[in-house]
């Protein structure tokens, strides 16, 4: 039977690439998880997923009640789930005021984090029963959360510092929306999520590899700077970043290439590695790459799911 793999935020960038990628194989059907079911039927065709490839199902990550509702469809699409991409995201790096989820979440850490939380913690048991040969759960990592890399030092730097405001609730009621407890910053938001990504998939490693067989990863794809991720930058950044990656730091990846990686973390079997944060050099082959200590400290990792499950409603 063909795979089948549901990937969060498929109608643009990363995700569209990759169900792209997957879907023209013919061995796997990509279910589409987005919040504009339009968007992404319009998508998948502008790419030319074969039409008994692919599935569009209504995914909202920013309201916790529409995660669970998807669960429930998907459920009923009678599809065993073979794999799940968590690569949807949100990033708001201009942004003044925080903003909020459905349920009163800053909307990056909740949409980005806390959203894939519950999704890939309820899906966990469907992975679990499937007979596919090679399971896997990723969640996109990216350099940015990573201050071990020349990337991840440009201010403001990822730090989720002792959990505090993410403990507290992270809305705007009665504490900080911060994941660390400080001032709002829409681009610091983005990158602690990042790194919550990147726990996260190593929490699940520890937690359940050895007793599911699944594999963990999470991965850098390369920056790749016409996304729409960044279309919330100021116009002069959006004009300067594409050339600044391709000809300065030669970190630049076409959607196409990026697509075409993460597709290699779901579906080769040379990339059945548990527990392993891929990126790729400048000839395009795959390595096992090191987080930052932040990003692969155990025992913030551990923190972060128990107060993340209480948050969405697991604990
Ligand atoms: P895009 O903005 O093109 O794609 C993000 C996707 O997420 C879109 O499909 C968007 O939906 C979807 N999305 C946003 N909010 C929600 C929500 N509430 N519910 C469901 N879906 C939602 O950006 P990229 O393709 O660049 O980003 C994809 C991933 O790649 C992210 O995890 C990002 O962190 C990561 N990444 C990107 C890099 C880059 O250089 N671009 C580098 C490293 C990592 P819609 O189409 O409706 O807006």
């Amino acid at each position: 039977r063909k795979g089948n793999v549901i990937i969060t935020g498929a109608s643009s960038g990363l995700g569209l690439a990759t169900a792209k990628a997957i879907g023209e194989s013919g061995e796997w059907h990509v279910i589409m998880a987005c919040r504009d079911f339009l968007k992404a039927e319009k998508a998948a065709k502008s790419v030319g997923i074969p039409k008994e490839n692919y599935t569009v199902m209504h995914l909202d990550l920013s309201s916790l009640e529409s995660v669970r509702q998807f669960v429930d469809t998907f459920r009923r699409s009678g599809r065993p789930l073979d794999a799940l991409v968590c690569n949807a995201a949100v990033y708001l790096p201009t942004a003044k005021e925080p903003t909020f989820t459905a349920d009163g979440f800053e909307l990056s850490v909740g949409t980005n984090h806390l959203g894939h939380f519950l999704l890939s913690r309820l899906l966990l048991d469907d992975l679990k029963q499937s007979d596919h040969p090679q399971k896997r759960l990723i969640i996109v990592g990216s350099i940015t959360g990573n201050t071990n890399t020349l990337a991840g030092n440009v201010p403001p730097k990822a730090n989720l510092g002792d959990l505090r405001g993410l403990s507290e609730g992270l809305n705007s009621l009665n504490c900080s929306p911060m994941i660390d407890g400080g001032e709002f910053d829409g681009a610091k938001a983005y990158k602690d999520s990042k790194v919550c990504n990147m726990l996260t998939m190593q929490e699940f490693h520890r937690r359940f590899h050895e007793e599911t067989g699944i594999a963990f990863a999470s991965l850098y794809p390369g920056c790749i700077a016409e996304t729409g991720l960044f279309r919330n930058h100021i116009p002069l950044f959006r004009a300067l970043f594409p050339p600044f990656q391709k000809y300065i730091t030669k970190g630049y990846v076409s959607e196409a290439e990026a697509g075409k990686r993460l597709a290699q973390v779901v579906c080769d079997p040379s990339l059945g590695k548990s527990g392993v944060y891929w990126s790729w050099n400048s000839t395009s082959s795959s390595f096992e790459n090191q987080l930052s200590k932040e990003a692969s400290d155990a025992e913030k990792a551990r923190k972060l799911w128990e107060v993340s499950e209480k948050l969405v409603g697991l604990a």
